[in-house]
Order: C-alpha cells, then sequence, then structure tokens
C-alpha cells in the first residue's frame, strides 16, 4: 500500500530531513514510525500527504506514484488518507456531530448516510451523549477521538496519526491507541507516527524507527520492490504503440464520460482510471484538452476515487 524507495528529502541543502529511507507497509497492517524528535517522522508524512515532494527517491501509494500526482487531483487522493495532527483541528463553530458530519457533507452523500455514518462514528470513539457539545466543551482525550471519528468519515484506505496522544495522560492515550487497534482490526491500514515510546511498550505491532533522517531499524522489514516503475515504463511504451496505431480498448469505467473525451483518452492510450491518476501536468498539457473536457475528467477522477475506497 506504501513504498517509500530509497527516499532522500533535504528542505535545504544544509538540512536533511531523510536520507535513503525505505520500507513498505501492506494493506492491513498497524505500523508504528518512532524516533527522537528531529528524526524526520513528520517528513514522511508529508512526503505521504504529498505537502511535501522528495529531493530523490520514489514514493507509491496503491498505484498512485505520490510525488507525480498532479496537483488538481490532491484533494481526492487525500480523501483516500485519514490523517489526524496532534493539534486538533475540529471546527470551533460546529458541535462534535456537525463536525462529522461536515465531512461527509463535502462528499455529497446522502442525508441518510450522513446520520447512519456519523452515528457509528460515534459510537466507535464513544461519544454518542457528548455529540452536542462543541470542542472546548470537550476535554483533550475527547477533541482528540472527535478528531478520529472525523478523519474516518472517508473510509480511509490508509488512517495516518501523526503524534495521536501527544497532551494526552496516559489512560487518554490507551483509550485512543484502543481505537486505533480497533480501526485496524476492522480493515483499515494504520500508521501511527509518535516519538513516545510508552505508547509501543508491549505492543506487537511493526516499529520502524527512524534516527538522524535514517531508517535505524524495522521489527518487520519486507522488501522494497516496485514493480510500478516497469509498469511505468510499460505504460509509456503501450502509450507510444497506441498513439502509432490508434486502436486502443479503453476500459468501461470509462463509459460514463463524453465522446470526445473518451476518445483524448485512447489517443494516449489511457485505458483504465489507475492510469489517470498517474498522469502529470504535462501529460495534461500534451493531450489538449478543452477547459469543459478538463473539468468534467477532475469531477470523474474525484467520484472513481471516492467510489473506489474500500478496493
Ligand atoms: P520529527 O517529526 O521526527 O520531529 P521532522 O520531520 O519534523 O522530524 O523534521 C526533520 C528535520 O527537518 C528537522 O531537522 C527539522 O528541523 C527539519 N524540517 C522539518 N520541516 C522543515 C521545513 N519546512 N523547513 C526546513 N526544515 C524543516
Amino acid at each position: 500500500m506504501v513504498i517509500f524507495d530509497t527516499v532522500t528529502k533535504k528542505y535545504k541543502e544544509s538540512i536533511t530531513a531523510l536520507e535513503d529511507v525505505s520500507f513498505r507497509i501492506d494493506p492491513g497492517e498497524f505500523c508504528f514510525v518512532v524516533g527522537p524528535s528531529g528524526a524526520g517522522k513528520s517528513t514522511i508524512m508529508k512526503l505521504l500527504i504529498r505537502e511535501e515532494v522528495p529531493t530523490s527517491g520514489s514514493i507509491f501509494f496503491n498505484e498512485i506514484e505520490v510525488p507525480k500526482l498532479n496537483r488538481r487531483l490532491l484533494p481526492a487522493y487525500r480523501q483516500k488518507l485519514g490523517i489526524v495532527f496532534q493539534d486538533i483541528k475540529l471546527l470551533d463553530t460546529k458541535t462534535l456531530e456537525e463536525n462529522i458530519a461536515f465531512a461527509l457533507e463535502i462528499l455529497d452523500k446522502s442525508q441518510k448516510e450522513i446520520k447512519d455514518t456519523t452515528d457509528y462514528l460515534l459510537d466507535l470513539v464513544g461519544l454518542r451523549e457528548r455529540k452536542e457539545l462543541f470542542p472546548q466543551e470537550l476535554s483533550g482525550g475527547e477533541q482528540q477521538r472527535g478528531a478520529i471519528a472525523r478523519a474516518l468519515a472517508n473510509k480511509p484506505d490508509l488512517f495516518i496519526a501523526d503524534e495521536p496522544t501527544g497532551n494526552l495522560d496516559s489512560q487518554n492515550a490507551m483509550q485512543i491507541m484502543d481505537i486505533l487497534n480497533r480501526i485496524n482490526k476492522n480493515g483499515t491500514t494504520v500508521m501511527v507516527i509518535s516519538h513516545d515510546l510508552n505508547l509501543i511498550d508491549g505492543s506487537k505491532n511493526r516499529t520502524i524507527n527512524i534516527r538522524d533522517g535514517r531508517l535505524n531499524s524495522d521489527t518487520n522489514p519486507k522488501e522494497v520492490n516496485i514493480p510500478n516503475k516497469q509498469e511505468e515504463e510499460k505504460k509509456v511504451e503501450k502509450k507510444i504503440d497506441s498513439v502509432e496505431k490508434k486502436e486502443v480498448e479503453i476500459s468501461k469505467d470509462f463509459d460514463e464520460l463524453s465522446k470526445s473525451l473518451k476518445e483524448k483518452l485512447k489517443k494516449f492510450a489511457i485505458k483504465t482510471p489507475e492510469v489517470l491518476l498517474n498522469i502529470t501536468n504535462s501529460d495534461l498539457k500534451s493531450m489538449g484538452l478543452s477547459k469543459k473536457e478538463n473539468s468534467e475528467l477532475a469531477s470523474y477522477v474525484k467520484n472513481y476515487l471516492n467510489n473506489n475506497k474500500n478496493e
């Protein structure tokens, strides 16, 4: 699900936050990323959510080569990730319930689905009784649990928590860890970033240790093979092939698109939505889409990502 292949990130020539870091996280795993403050842990997260791009190396999330992701696709991409930061960002002007529902409204869900999912998530984090309270009326631990519920509203493939127990006492921290373990048991891949070694004390979960920007140890190391790179090359070959032959079968997933847009996808051998997710700005330019086709494509991708969360 997540591949870091010899990733180096320099913020400036003098600041190397990560150096040659490689790891692979498979679907369904629960993985801690630990290390002292300044080790480079948050940089891993920032690279994964494409807030930053690596100086060298490659990063994949599912089939998507994250640094190459088109900017316009970022919001849709990030909806596949559930993200919780230490400084909780529930909206002050909305109740807890409204905060969670809001995350679903943005996704254009039906009223019934919003209500059902919100209730389910409130139960999951044990806050149904407190749903009508505003964030400032909740304790730190409750706010953090609320933030987790909200981040789960998208049914993310990967849940990333950066210092999720940062300001909490040990009892509240245990509650949070218990919820994260349950989320994982329900099938979501979980990545917890923390400097707090007490958190992993006694845990059987995989632990990746980062120190001075390098991968210091990994309790369950996995080979980092990047078949996708070869795939990429194959795609380019196919693209060249098809432009020459101008005869390509494209996926039924594209049936709903306008004829003119389908023709262009065909011409550039974009046969499946997965290929679409990997194309760059310059690819898009070379396709010569009209404004209308551009926005049709953008909203198609958004819907596509939304509808395929659990696959
Ligand atoms: P951690 O999360 O383990 O505390 P970070 O990934 O935040 O570590 O930081 C790793 C290193 O990169 C630190 O030396 C930090 O000062 C530096 N760093 C992080 N973000 C930036 C930035 N935006 N600009 C410059 N340096 C940064």
